[in-house]
């Protein structure tokens, strides 16, 4: 089966709605790849602001987070009917940064992707392991225990939609990425514990993103790995770069 790439940048807690408004602006006649799903995950502040500014192209929006409540007293938290109302089409959940910095559980980011289907949204589930974790060498049992939690609950039809971002935590911000054969093993591993929670038809559906300091002179070695559907892009996301990475092909 071939499965469509999808680009998603994530540009973490950067650009301000008037940067916002300009970084799309220098991106709009750089990204135009037909054969790639593409999708800036923006901060809350920005969504209106990118929804306006990328109407006409093919590019989609996603946030960063999202609470698993429909609505009341969670001051400072969204609810899928806010970003469903603003635009929004994917959520960013589970980030390495988001696990680490505020503590989000497995448990938690299940209940925020059973959300997601429920709204109609398409989670970008963020999993991967620590440096210690890859040396101790339980780098695969790590993260199948995160994509299980995370899953749990989840049809196989709404799993054949979900997106799964592959993040090695060493490999983020630091400059470092996983060599395209370290991706595409664990990438691999990641499809085949889908295949043992669901499937081979839903295993084959879903897919599964390289993210950890992917730029324009590692993606095209990273794209071509078989599963390896796609990449989630910090840093090169915030400049020009970014359309390099997404017109990897050309
Ligand atoms: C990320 O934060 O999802 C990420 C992959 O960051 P970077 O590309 O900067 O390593």
């Amino acid at each position: 089966m071939s499965r469509r790439k999808i680009i998603a940048g994530n540009w973490k807690m950067n650009e301000t709605p008037t940067e916002a408004k300009a970084l799309v602006e220098l991106l709009k006649p750089l990204v135009n790849n037909p054969d790639v799903d593409v999708v800036y995950g923006v901060p809350a502040i920005d969504i209106t602001t990118v929804v306006e500014a990328v109407k006409g192209t093919n590019v989609q929006v996603a946030a960063e987070n999202m609470y698993f409540e429909e609505k009341g007293a969670y001051t400072g938290e969204i609810s899928p009917a806010m970003l469903v109302d603003a635009g929004v089409k994917y959520v960013i959940l589970g980030h390495s940064e988001r696990r680490g910095y505020f503590h989000e559980t497995s448990e938690e980011i299940n209940k925020k992707i059973l959300k997601c289907f429920e709204h109609g949204l398409t989670p970008i589930m963020c999993c991967g392991e620590s440096l210690e974790q890859r040396e101790q060498g339980i780098t695969m049992d790590w993260i199948r225990q995160q994509v299980k939690v995370g899953f749990q609950h989840v049809t196989a039809d709404q799993a054949k939609t979900a997106v799964i971002a592959y993040e090695p935590i060493w490999a983020i911000g630091t400059g470092k990425t996983a060599t395209a054969d370290q991706a595409e093993e664990v990438c691999k591993g990641i499809r085949d514990c889908i295949a043992e929670i669901y499937d081979t038809d839903t295993a084959e559906a879903i897919r599964i993103q390289y993210g950890g300091s992917m730029k324009a002179a590692n993606c095209k070695e990273l794209l071509a790995k078989p599963d390896i559907d796609g990449g989630l892009i910090g840093g090169a996301s915030l400049k020009a770069e970014f359309a390099e990475i997404v017109n990897y092909n050309k």
